[in-house]
């Protein structure tokens, strides 16, 4: 075939983000075997979760093809200082459209693309939906009426839940700013190191801005340092919550009952 024709070919691409939808779709679509030609990549920040980098490597095996690692070429210090040491934040999330969706565009350059996406039939929300002409959403779940059960499902008789779902509502980066706070001091108790290396970073910001009223926190109102002397207070909470919902389920049924999809404030390119 030659170069250009093969260009015109219009291709089929879907984004695994390390959560448990657009894993689900993988399989489901390749469990049909309705798009031989997919091709998977992932958004690679750098400062995944490692437990993302391993289910992505487990769902790489399991699909028996590659998913093409995409990323900027820099690291995050490298985009920090770029947005002149501000941290990205819901309202200035440099860090998606830098090190997630700018490589996302130049992966699929000009060429056709179908891009799948794994929104459910039972929710509500868009997913990553490129401005430009070339690029196509494609919905199996919604045209197929999947709903929440059914991609635990697909997973459970696959490559199962991923494990962070236990003490963590979405995968991403490990600083991730869309993280509750008993969620925070979830990473302090399992990734020690990440946690030091996330208020490392807000620590520098703050003593480069030290004019600033208002100091730069990845947690609204609070630094990290903060949250970390509230740790138990904040592990009372959340345990007394639990308590009053008297709940006897694993955390896997409570997750797959949970109609409240904390996904959903976050960019889907990062975490569906
Ligand atoms: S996971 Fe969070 S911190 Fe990482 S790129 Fe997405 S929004 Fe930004």
């Amino acid at each position: 075939m030659l170069a250009a024709e093969k260009s015109k070919k219009t291709r089929h691409v879907l984004g695994i983000s390390g959560g448990k939808d657009s894993a689900a779709l993988a399989i489901y679509l390749k469990q049909q075997g309705r798009v031989p030609e997919m091709e998977y990549f992932f958004a690679d920040t750098g400062v995944e979760l490692p437990e993302v980098y391993s289910f992505v490597e487990k769902l790489e095996s399991w699909l028996g093809q590659p998913i093409v690692r995409l990323g900027s070429g820099k690291d995050f210090y490298h985009h920090l200082e770029m947005h002149e040491g501000m941290l990205p934040q819901a309202t200035r999330r440099w860090c998606t459209q830098e090190m997630k969706l700018k490589p996302l565009e130049k992966f699929i350059g000009d060429d056709e693309a179908i891009t799948y996406i794994g929104i459910r039939a039972d929710e509500f929300r868009d997913g990553y939906l490129s401005l430009k002409s070339n690029v196509k959403p494609c919905y199996p779940f919604i045209t197929d009426g999947l709903v929440r059960r059914d991609i635990f499902d697909i997973l459970r008789s696959t490559v199962g839940i991923p494990e962070y779902y236990e003490w963590r509502s979405r995968s991403g980066c490990f600083f991730c700013f869309f993280q509750r706070r008993d969620e925070w001091v979830g990473l302090s108790e399992r990734h020690p190191e990440l946690f030091q290396k996330a208020m490392e970073i807000e620590e520098g910001v703050n003593r480069r801005f030290s004019n600033l009223k208002k100091p730069y926190t990845w947690v609204r109102g609070m630094s990290l340092k903060e949250l970390i002397a509230d740790a138990e207070a904040i592990k009372e909470k959340s345990a007394l919550r639990k308590a009053r919902e008297k709940d006897p389920r694993s955390w896997q049924e409570i997750l797959i009952s949970d109609r409240q999809d904390d996904e959903n404030q976050a960019c889907l390119v990062c975490s569906l």
